[in-house]
This record gives C-alpha cells, structure tokens and sequence, in this order.
C-alpha cells in the first residue's frame, strides 16, 4: 500500500516537497491539486471531481490518529432499524464472492434469495461498491436484526453459551462478548451499543479501493448458530450494511438475509431448491429480492399460468419517488384496475380466479417509497 501510493504520488511530478508527517489531509490535497493546476495538466474543478481516479490517491494513507473523529461518532438510534435497500448518491452496492455449494465451503452467498450461508465464527468476505468516493472518514456499519415482524423488537445477541465460553477464554475481550456480528481484520473496528435502544452494531472506517481495484472488502463473522437456544433460536436474521458520515448518517444501506449453521453449501442448496419448486408450483409472479433491476424502468411478468392471450397481462414496473407521488399514482392505477374488473365482470362472467395485477408493482413502490423515508 505504501509502495502504491508512492508511485502514484511519484507520477503526479510535483515540484514541492510534501507535509507527509504533519498536517492534514486537506492542507496535503490543497498543496498537491495546486501543484498540479500550476503545471497547466488540469483545471481545479477538474480534480476535484475527480480526484480519486485522477491520481490513484489513497486518502486511507493520511488518516493520522489524531485526526479521529471516532468520539464524535453516534449510532443512529431508530427503535427499529430499516431494512429496505437504499444505494443513495453513492450508488452504495455489495457483491459476494462465488462460492458454490461444495461440502466444504464455509461461506457461500445466494443470489436467489439474498442471503448469507456461513458457519460459525469463519470469515465472510463482503465486497463494498461505490460509485464515487464517499466524504472523508465515512465508515461502513454492521447491525444485525430479526426478519420476522414478531420477533423485530428484541435485539439479536449472541446466546449465553457463547458469551460466557469468549468471556472465558478471552476476559480481554469481554466488552464485544454479547455481539453477534464481528468485523475481522481492522484494529479500526469500533463496537457499539445503543443506549436507548440497546441494538449493536460494529463500524469499521470504509477504505477506498486499492489501486486496481474498484471495491473495499470488509470481513464479517458470525458469532452464533442461527439455531442457538436462549439466542437466536432459530430466528432467522437480517445483516444491515450502512455507509455512514463520520456522524452517523446514512449515504447507503444493503441488507441481506443470514443463516450461520454447520452446512452452508447443502442448506444453501435445499433452500433454493424449495424456493424454485415453490415458485413452479404455485406459479408464483412475485418479483424475487435477488433479481438485480436498479436501472430497469420496466419488468416482464411471468405469464400467469392459464395462457389468457386475449389480454394483455404484462406488468412494468415504475419507480417512484416520495410518498405524495406514490399515493397519487397508486390511486390511478387502482382506479383503472378497477374499471378493469368490472368491464371483464359484465363481459366475461365466466372468467375466474382473476389475478392481483398490481401486487407486483406495489410491492416494489412500497420498497421505494420505505427506503426514501429514513
Ligand atoms: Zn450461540
């Protein structure tokens, strides 16, 4: 990393000798992008755009202990937390590795269904994404939540079997003894716990990409079985990845489903092999989680079944934003579904088992509209 950013600061050709011991980042940048302007390579503007790209800089470098903001950090304390994606201006993604579903894999990632297989305590590397570099001292944050609606408001821990086996083995590390999800491979990792709402989570400072590279890697693990009595109990959870400001607000969230448990590959398998019987059997058009769409403006509908050619049956897919808009759209489209039905009531007595057009649309409105609110 050293050796990185020297040559990329050798390649910019400065005529100064640079404060690499002292001072901060932003004296450093003012003297490096006026350097540059003067050379007549670049405007200012220009850089400043896009400084990243233009000179490989790894802003990590110059993060000198002193310059933490890490006091002023706080936690976001909603009672609940959201779990609706929300890339926002960063276009904040994650991406898993492949895996497959081999015997021996220990962590292994279903696109299918958005979730997470991985055994106990083993690394899950999980590859950060974004558009463009987030502001300075942005940190990526790591809460763990139940999916289910009735199980939403009690916060996940680790179950007493497992914190007193830690506490044991390692009194030193006692403090993060009760967290579920721990981040590997940063002595940066900060473990928190809500006063109010007790939730826990753990942040790790968000590191731009290496040289080459165009994501961060962070490594999480998974402290429990999701089958642990007096823990999770079987419970399955969700994993929410936020990109956060220094002071704890949200430029982007990714959720993902995990199960931890002995055989990642064959329980990843078995589910998505129930979930594709299902969906043949039931000739289910919901749209799955997993399907990436970001940028589609429209969605096909998988026929439904009884093969009514004489309507047309394909759905689009509309996204949209604020709530106000949402509503106003809606009630037109419930208007003309309506009109629908009862045109075909008075010409087509006959036709039954008429299906709910607009669930997949308002499925996904509704996804939108959650994710704006926060
Ligand atoms: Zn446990």
């Amino acid at each position: 990393m050293m050796e990185d950013a020297a040559s990329s600061l050798d390649n910019i050709s400065l005529s100064q000798t640079l404060p690499l011991s002292q001072g901060s980042f932003h004296q450093l940048w003012n003297v490096l992008t006026d350097g540059v302007a003067e050379d007549g390579v670049r405007g200012m503007d220009m850089l400043l755009m896009n400084e990243h790209e233009l000179t490989g800089f790894d802003e990590t470098l110059f993060n000198l202990p002193e310059m933490s903001t890490k006091e002023t950090v706080t936690p976001p304390a909603s009672t609940v937390p959201v779990t609706s994606d929300y890339p926002g201006d960063f276009d904040f993604q994650l991406r898993f590795r492949k895996s497959g579903t081999a015997k021996s894999v220990t962590s292994t990632y279903s696109e299918l269904l958005n979730k997470l297989y991985c055994q106990l305590a083993k690394t899950n590397p999980i590859e950060i994404l974004v558009s463009r570099e987030p502001p300075a001292g942005a940190m990526i944050r790591a809460t763990a939540v139940y999916k289910k609606t009735e199980h939403v408001a009690e916060v996940v821990r680790r179950c007493p079997h497992h914190q007193n086996e830690d506490r044991k083995d390692n009194p030193s590390a006692a403090e993060n003894s009760s967290h579920l999800i721990r981040v590997e491979g940063s002595e940066r990792a900060q473990y928190f716990e809500d006063v109010n709402t007790k939730r826990q989570s753990v942040t790790v400072p968000y590191e731009a990409p290496q040289l080459g590279s165009e994501m961060s890697t962070v490594l999480l693990r998974f402290m429990c079985n999701s089958s642990c009595m007096g823990g999770m109990n079987r419970r399955p959870i969700l994993t929410i990845l936020t990109l956060e400001t220094p002071e704890g607000h949200v430029l982007g969230r990714q959720c993902f489903e995990v199960r931890i448990c002995a055989c990642p590959g064959r329980d990843r398998k078995t589910e998505e092999e129930n979930s594709t019987k299902m969906q043949n059997s039931t000739k289910e058009t919901k749209k799955r989680k997993s399907v990436p769409s970001p940028d589609s403006t429209s969605t096909k509908k998988p026929k439904s079944g009884s093969g009514t050619d004489e309507e047309d049956r394909e759905c689009f897919v509309l996204h949209v934003r604020g709530r106000e808009r949402y509503e106003m759209l809606k009630k037109i489209n419930d208007g003309l579904e309506l009109l629908d039905k009862e045109g075909k009531a008075k010409t087509k007595v006959c036709m039954k088992q008429e299906v709910p057009l607009p669930s997949s649309g308002k499925r996904l409105l509704r996804k939108e509209e959650r994710s704006d609110s926060d």
